[in-house]
C-alpha cells in the first residue's frame, strides 16, 4: 500500500467513493488521480513533442503486469503512443475487430497529419528463466518471436506499407529490448553493459548508425521511401532506444541491490479499458484492452487465475482474509460528452467478468488443488476459497473523459 502514503491530500476529487474499497482497489484510484493530474499538466509538452518529431509510435503489448511500465522503459510520456494490449500481445488482436479499428483510427489521425507511424509488435521473455515467458503463449518464446515477426510483416502488407512495423523482444529481467531489423538485430542490453565508448561517439549516434545497418535505406521497409524519411527514423528511433539503454542501466543497478525477481506473476488486480499507455506501478496490475464483451471471456480468465492465486497467497502473508479479493477495475473513455453509451459498455463488461468468473473459477480451483502451494494454505483458507471465490470477484465499472483520464465510477 505504498501509494496510500503518496496521496494524502487528493486535490481535485475527494475519492470519497473509494473509502470502502479494498486497499488494492483504492490505491488504484489514488494512482489514477495522480496520473490524471500529470496528463492534464503535460498537454503543452505533448504538443511540442509532436511538433518536433516526424515519427509517432504504436505498440502491441501483452497484458502481463511486468510490462505495465513499458513507456518508462522507452522514455515516452503518456498520450504519445497508441497502445493495445491483449494476452500474448497480438495474436488475439487478429480476430479482434475493435482493436484493428482503433489501430486504423490512430493511423489516420497522425499519418494524414504528416507523421510516420512506427509500430512495434512486441513479445516478451525472461533471459534468465525460460519458464518465466508469456503464460498466454505457454512459455514458447521461439514460436512467440517468429509469430511476432510474421505479424509485423502482415501489418506492413495490410496497411500497404504506410507504417513501419517490426517486432521487438522485451526481456522482462531488466526491460531491455531487442529490435529485429530486416538485416540483423539491435540488442539494447549490449549497449547498456558497454559503458566505454571506443569511438568517442554519443550513444544516440551509435544507435542511429546501427539502425541504418539493420533497416537499410531504400531497401526492405524503406525501399519506397525517401532517404530523408529513413534518416528521420534513424535519428528519432535512436532517441527512444537510448532511453531504453539508460532505463536498463538503472533497472540493473536496482536489481543488483534488491536481487533478481523470483516470481513471474505478482499482480493483485486487473484493469480493463483504455488508455493503455498509463503506468501503474510495475508488477501490480494486468492491463487488458476493452472489446466486445461476447469475445472477451477467455482473455478475462487469464488474470482471473493468476490474481486468485496471488490473493490467496497475500492472505497467507498478511493473515487478513479481507485481502482475498479478485478486483477488475474497468474504465472506458468518452469524447465530446458521449458518456451514456460508454457507461453501458463499462457495465456490460462488468457483467461479462462476473459471468466469466462463474464459469471458470470452479475449474481453476480444482486445478489449484493439484498444486503444492495449495497444500501450504491453511485449511480455513482453502475452505474460504472454495466457498467464496466467485463472490470475491469484484468489479468497478467507470468512465472517463479522454481529455482528463480521471476515472468516475458508474452504477
Ligand atoms: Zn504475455
Amino acid at each position: 500500500m505504498t501509494q496510500l502514503a503518496i496521496v494524502e491530500n487528493p486535490s481535485q476529487q475527494s475519492l470519497a467513493f473509494a473509502n470502502d474499497f479494498p486497499p488494492i482497489v483504492r490505491s488504484y484510484f489514488e494512482w489514477n488521480l495522480l496520473q490524471s493530474e500529470g496528463y492534464v499538466d503535460q498537454r503543452a509538452q505533448r504538443q511540442t513533442w509532436r511538433e518536433n518529431h516526424t515519427c509517432t509510435y504504436s505498440f502491441e503489448l501483452c497484458v502481463d503486469e511486468r510490462l505495465s511500465d513499458f513507456l518508462r522503459a522507452v522514455g515516452l510520456m503518456a498520450g504519445i503512443p497508441n497502445v493495445s494490449r491483449s494476452p500474448g500481445g497480438f495474436e488475439s488482436n487478429l480476430g479482434y475487430p475493435l482493436t484493428q479499428k482503433r489501430l486504423f483510427a490512430f493511423h489516420e489521425e497522425y499519418c494524414l497529419n504528416g507523421h510516420m507511424e512506427v509500430h512495434l509488435v512486441t513479445y516478451h521473455y525472461s533471459g534468465s528463466q525460460t519458464n518465466h515467458g508469456c503464460a498466454a503463449r505457454k512459455n514458447n518464446t521461439e514460436q512467440y518471436r517468429s509469430d511476432a515477426i510474421e505479424h509485423a510483416k502482415r501489418l506492413n502488407r495490410a496497411l500497404n506499407r504506410s507504417i513501419i512495423a517490426f517486432s521487438v523482444g522485451v526481456d522482462t529481467d531488466d526491460d531491455s529490448l531487442v529490435v529485429h531489423g530486416t538485416n540483423g538485430d539491435v540488442c539494447l542490453r549490449e549497449y547498456a553493459l558497454d559503458v566505454h565508448d571506443p569511438f568517442n561517439k554519443t550513444l544516440r549516434s551509435r544507435l542511429s548508425e546501427h539502425l541504418a545497418m539493420v533497416f537499410p535505406s531504400q531497401r526492405g521497409l524503406f525501399r519506397d521511401k525517401s532517404s530523408r524519411t529513413a534518416e528521420a527514423f534513424y535519428q528519432e528511433f535512436a532517441e527512444l532506444l537510448a532511453s531504453n539503454v539508460h532505463y536498463v542501466r538503472q533497472r540493473r543497478a536496482e536489481l543488483a541491490r534488491s536481487g533478481p525477481e523470483k516470481e513471474s506473476h505478482t499482480a493483485l488486480r486487473t484493469f480493463i479499458g483504455r488508455p493503455l499507455d498509463m503506468e501503474p506501478p510495475k508488477g501490480t496490475t494486468f492491463l487488458l484492452e476493452d472489446g466486445d464483451p461476447r469475445l472477451m471471456g477467455k482473455y478475462v480468465a487469464i488474470p482471473l487465475k493468476i490474481v486468485c492465486k496471488n490473493a490467496l497467497q497475500h492472505v497467507m502473508i498478511t493473515g487478513n482474509t479481507d485481502n482475498f479479493v479478485i478486483p477488475y477495475i474497468i474504465s472506458i473513455p468518452y469524447r465530446n460528452g458521449n458518456r451514456g453509451l460508454k457507461q453501458e459498455s463499462a457495465l456490460d463488461i462488468a457483467e461479462m467478468v462476473k459471468r466469466t468468473a462463474h464459469t471458470w473459477l470452479p475449474g481453476i480451483l480444482s486445478q489449484f488443488e493439484r498444486t503444492n502451494w495449495w497444500g501450504e494454505l491453511t485449511e480455513q483458507l482453502r475452505v474460504l476459497a472454495c466457498r467464496e471465490a466467485v463472490d470475491r470477484v469484484l468489479t468497478f465499472p467507470c468512465v472517463h473523459d479522454e481529455r482528463t483520464r480521471l476515472f468516475v465510477p458508474v452504477s
